[in-house]
């Protein structure tokens, strides 16, 4: 599946519609989830065009994944989630439930999160 330059987050990441930003650098922005599911529910992306994990994984630079997990690690940490616990999580293609198709994390906290997956 090719990269859909006109998606959400692509369009976030060119400025052309808002986001309540978190963190940015030049591999990675984080932004809070419009329809937050946790007290903190921030979203992290990569800044180039990748659709999924397995794409961002197979065609990304070397610096590009090194950026994009620093940077999801230090927003955690900026966050003040590292000590009472958080949880990251990415959802792929149909089966996973990914509605926008630019690779994303979520970071959810601010509470126990209880069960991994729902029933
Ligand atoms: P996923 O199902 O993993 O693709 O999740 C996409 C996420 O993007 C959902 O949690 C949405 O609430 C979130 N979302 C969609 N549009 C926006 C937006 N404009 N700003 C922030 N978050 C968004």
């Amino acid at each position: 599946m090719g990269y859909d330059q006109n998606n959400i987050f692509a369009k976030i990441l060119r400025g052309e519609i808002p986001a309540k930003k978190l963190y940015e650098d030049d591999y990675a922005l984080a932004f809070a989830d419009i329809h937050p599911r946790a007290p903190v529910h921030v979203l992290v992306i990569p800044k180039g065009p990748y659709v999924s994990f397995v794409d961002f994984s197979a065609k990304a630079t070397p610096e590009e994944i090194a950026g994009f997990v620093r940077a999801l690690g230090r927003v955690a940490h900026d966050l003040g989630l590292d000590a009472p616990g958080f949880r990251i999580l990415s959802n792929a293609g149909a089966n996973g439930g990914q509605e926008v198709p630019h690779f994303h994390v979520h970071l959810f906290g601010g509470k126990h999160l209880g069960p991994m997956l729902a029933a």
